[in-house]
């Protein structure tokens, strides 16, 4: 059992429950500021991952209701991705894949394609709509750590720093397998944009009873929302492992109010 009273992000001993709500606690580090729920995923360990849901009519008819407003997306993070590397037979590794989408559309520019997903109903859809294999083994597993080090020409992380249990941990161990040169690139939403800091400031003058966005931002089921970074906390994190920010998006505005962000691990940067 975890104690959360540890920062996930800097392990400073000191964090303190900030917000109470209806289903988690959200934690604040009084030394870096870091937020995050009290709560972890019990994460499937070998390489079959989590196949608790199967993949029937209704799974799949949902997750197939939501591709194409996932494709529109991905489809601007693949002219994104494109600006700073060819495809054309590079090699990539697209970290929570979902529904196979990217990993598809990184294959039709003619990547050489890997893609993780412990979640088994979203390998078998992506198997069955694209032909193409995710692991579900993550990225901390043997498997990539030592199989793959120094492997990657590029690696993506597209909504998945806020699902993970450990985010840093998952940073490190995705520039562990980027080789010299190769590129990070990865979208989060921040919460230094305005519909948390209006929740914040309304949780505050409720005494706690409203806290407006903060429920739907954060939740203690199974692969969701369990921290969202500072714009400045996310790039000092990603500097400090090692990586060079090339190029940096803010959406402030937008309904996910997300980052993006492209980061560069050094050349010539052995490990
Ligand atoms: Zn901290």
């Amino acid at each position: 059992m975890y104690d959360f009273s540890r920062c996930k992000l800097c392990a400073t001993n000191g964090a303190r429950p900030k917000y109470t709500l209806k289903k988690a606690t959200v934690y604040a580090c009084p030394a870096c500021g870091f937020h995050y729920i009290d709560h972890l995923d019990d994460m499937p360990s070998g390489p079959q991952g989590s196949s608790a849901q199967a993949l029937d009519q209704k799974a799949r008819s949902y997750i197939e209701s939501r591709l194409p407003g996932n494709e529109k997306q991905l489809r601007k993070n693949l002219q994104l991705v494109k600006r700073h590397l060819s495809l054309a037979g590079a090699s990539c590794l697209d970290i929570g894949a979902g529904a196979g989408m990217f990993p598809h559309l990184l294959a039709e520019e003619g990547a050489s394609v890997h893609g993780i997903e412990p979640q088994g109903v979203f390998r078998e859809f992506t198997q069955q709509k694209f032909g193409i294999e995710l692991q579900g083994e993550t990225i901390d597993a043997v498997h990539w750590q030592e199989g793959f080090k120094g492997f990657f020409d590029l690696v993506t992380l597209w909504d998945v720093l806020e699902h993970v249990n450990f985010p840093a941990e998952t940073l490190r161990d995705a520039y562990s397998v980027i080789k010299p040169g190769g590129w990070l690139v990865l979208d989060t939403p921040r919460r230094d944009a305005l519909f948390y800091r209006i929740s914040e400031l309304s949780y505050r003058l409720s005494g706690g009873r409203n806290s407006l966005f903060l429920e739907s931002l954060y939740s203690p089921m199974p692969f969701r929302h369990k921290q969202i970074f500072t714009l400045r906390q996310l790039v000092q994190l990603v500097e400090s492992i090692g990586f060079s920010v090339i190029q940096l998006h803010n959406k402030p505005l937008q309904p996910q109010n997300k980052m993006v962000l492209v980061c560069q691990k050094q050349p010539g940067n052995g490990a």
